[in-house]
């Protein structure tokens, strides 16, 4: 038996959120939460190479200069796409999914170094410890009040909180809400220069392309209320950008500051009561 560097360590995947775990509990934490689900036919986990061996591959594509996103075929966990931001100062590679391999490694590295891999929150974790692993281990940063949610704890995961500029003009802050740590990635020069905001699930671009969700659950439709919902969309109005990108494909791509106000107020009016059966 090979005993390398790739596969002395053993770590399994689950299969619906496809965030690793160095232990196979009954069932994964994360999943068995009220923000997400297990599925009826029971808990699942795999490997990596279970996964390689299923037919699973990683792609990269370009979104718009210096942004790309990282995709698997068929799609890993939830399906969630990745960012990967190239600066002068390196690359951040933001809600990594739970698969890769060796072409989509190569490619990223091809771009330049990576130099921190980050999460927007727990669901979106995938097999960020094992990303770092393979492409020259990066530190891996986790929001300190979700630290908890770790399934596969390293000593290349460090802690964070509040504001953390990663290189210049790529900054992390956490307006909260769907998790206590939840994170947006705001990279300055994005959008020719107009700013982007790389959203997680702290709120979520709709597929009207016009408006922007402010969920605690989303696949279980569990809303975050009034006063949650204006502290999270009074952090992002402290930010300049015009473009938002969702952890999908899913994107504002104009406009996307007045977007989050605009769909700040009617869901904070529909949480209080203001509506009624209108229409
Ligand atoms: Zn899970
Ligand atoms: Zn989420």
């Amino acid at each position: 038996m090979r005993l390398d560097h790739d596969r002395a360590v053993t770590f399994w995947i689950c299969r619906t959120c496809g965030v690793e775990h160095s232990e196979r509990p009954d069932v994964c934490a994360i999943c068995a939460d009220e923000r997400q689900w297990v599925p009826a036919s029971g808990q699942a986990w795999a490997t990596l190479e279970e996964l390689a061996d299923e037919g699973y591959a990683a792609h990269l594509t370009t979104l718009e200069p210096d942004l790309y996103a990282v995709t698997s075929t068929p799609n890993a966990g939830i399906g969630q796409q990745s960012k990967l931001v190239r600066t002068p100062d390196g690359s951040v590679l933001w809600d990594p999914i739970g698969f890769l391999d060796e072409p989509v490694v190569q490619q990223i590295l091809a771009l330049g170094p990576v130099v921190a891999i980050v999460a927007s929150h727990p669901h979106m974790y995938g097999v960020q410890v094992e990303w770092s692993r393979r492409l020259g281990n990066p530190r891996v940063l986790v929001a300190e009040s979700d630290v908890h949610w770790l399934g596969r704890p390293d000593p290349v995961v460090e802690t964070w909180k509040g504001t953390l500029e990663l290189t210049p003009g790529l900054t992390l802050s956490q307006p909260g809400g769907h998790f206590p740590g939840s994170a947006v990635l705001h990279w300055a020069a994005g959008a020719e220069g107009r700013g982007v905001l790389l959203a997680g699930d702290t709120v979520f671009a709709n597929p009207d392309r016009r408006s922007v969700a402010f969920m605690r659950s989303y696949p279980n439709h569990l809303p975050l209320s009034a006063a949650v919902a204006e502290r999270v969309a009074a952090h992002l109005e402290e930010l300049a950008f015009d473009r938002l990108y969702g952890n999908f494909a899913n994107v504002i791509d104009r406009d996307a500051r007045a977007v989050v106000r605009r769909s700040a107020d009617r869901h904070i009016a529909w949480v209080r009561g203001d509506h009624d059966d209108l229409t």
